[in-house]
């Protein structure tokens, strides 16, 4: 216990108090649990965010980095490097989208994506006044751009003037929608699935609908995938089982799972009527070991059948969450997609994830009242299982 709180005070005179972290320092992780430094397990329901979706420890994972780094690490965008060429063919598979750019962050991905559609905007009509329209209760990340079109005000409110020209509207309302739609308007994002704002899915009638609205007005739909994609809802990437396609998707978090890298992947459509050389760049995005990582993801995500699993999995863990509905007054119910699960209760769960922490078992919320399970895909069963007896232990 010392040794560990010894690091706590170090980091607290250290780091800059951006987040209340919990009490803990993680050291190792195996699979699906993690180990803190008194060499504590821990069942994780968190994976680092969404992120480490193949588990931790993976051997053939780790291996190919392992490669990669002993090849060459860097080589800056002003060459090519076959890990990016590789990766990016892999993505346009299995997104069906046409074109790639390769980010360092969830982030950046957003950031792009809304240059681009600033661009599209003005090649139209070569005016520099273009809106976005983006949701209530979104999460697109904490730089400047995304932070704008983020819509939780209390994120924003001292960073002001954020950048321009962006309109709200509320996910599942498609009146709200059209009611902030004018001659402007050059793109319409949200997340299939909100995330940090508590685990709503887009409604397949919301989603058609605004889809058929940007079709009719040449307004770019943007789709942020970053906590949603890489297989977590049940398909590659959740907008696949809508019957639809965006114009701009972005993706992150599990994409690396664990090495930091993002994406925004465009249409042959967009991507000639948008970004050109000179438009956008950066130092560090898709080099050869983050290339190397997507690629290593993209084909276990294949071999190991992540996606089959998560339908599996993900099934079985909405029917066990629902039991906790049916037998608990103060949780009033349950939403998600796959292993994207929200557990909404009356009341704060802070106290909650406290204790289950305690007993060895990682979650995290989604505001304050939803505890949010996004495990790694690799889990079984007898995770959920696992999970469910610690966490009745705490709600008892
Ligand atoms: C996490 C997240 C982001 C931001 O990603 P970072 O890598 O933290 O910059 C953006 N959008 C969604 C939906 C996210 O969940």
């Amino acid at each position: 216990m010392e040794m560990m709180k010894e690091y706590i005070e170090e980091a607290e005179k250290a780091l800059l108090h951006t987040y209340n972290r919990y009490q803990i320092v993680f050291d190792k992780g195996e699979g699906v649990y993690l180990y803190d430094l008194n060499g504590k397990k821990y069942l994780d329901f968190c994976a680092g965010i969404a992120v480490f979706a193949l588990g931790y420890k993976n051997e053939a994972y780790n291996q190919a980095l392992k490669d990669q780094i002993d090849k060459v690490i860097h080589t800056s965008n002003y060459y090519y490097n076959v890990p990016a060429i590789e990766a990016a063919k892999k993505l346009q598979k299995v997104s069906g989208m046409d074109r790639v750019f390769f980010t360092n962050s969830g982030a950046e991905a957003v950031e792009g994506a809304i240059k681009a559609a600033r661009k599209y905007g003005y090649l139209k009509d070569g005016q520099t006044d273009h809106e976005i329209i983006a949701m209530e209760h979104s999460f697109h990340g904490r730089t400047m751009g995304a932070l704008s079109i983020t819509g939780n005000p209390k994120y924003r409110e001292a960073f002001q003037p954020m950048i321009g020209n962006i309109r709200f509207a509320t996910l599942n309302d498609f009146d709200s929608v059209l009611s902030q739609v004018t001659e402007k308007t050059c793109a319409i994002i949200f997340e299939t699935v909100q995330g940090e704002g508590g685990i709503h899915p887009a409604t397949e009638e919301f989603m058609k609908k605004v889809k058929a609205l940007c079709e009719e007005k040449d307004i770019l739909l943007i789709l942020d995938e970053i906590q949603c994609g890489m297989g977590r809802c049940g398909s590659m990437f959740a907008w696949q089982k809508y019957g639809i396609q965006p114009d701009i998707m972005t993706t992150a978090k599990a994409l690396g799972c664990g090495v930091p890298v993002g994406a925004f992947l465009m249409t042959e459509k967009v991507a000639e009527n948008s970004l050109v050389a000179g438009d956008h760049g950066t130092t560090y995005g898709g080099n050869p070991l983050a290339a190397s990582a997507i690629n290593k993801v993209l084909d276990l995500f294949e071999e190991n059948h992540i996606i089959e699993n998560v339908n599996m999995v993900g099934g079985y863990l909405e029917k066990r969450l629902d039991e906790l509905v049916e037998k608990y007054d103060f949780i009033e119910t349950r939403r998600g997609r796959g292993l994207m699960q929200g557990l909404v209760f009356n009341c704060p769960v802070g106290n909650y994830i406290q204790k289950a922490l305690d007993a060895g078992l990682v979650l995290i919320n989604a505001g304050t009242n939803i505890i949010r399970f996004i495990p790694p895909l690799v889990i079984t069963k007898e995770h959920v299982d696992e999970m469910m007896v610690i966490l009745e232990s705490c709600l008892q």
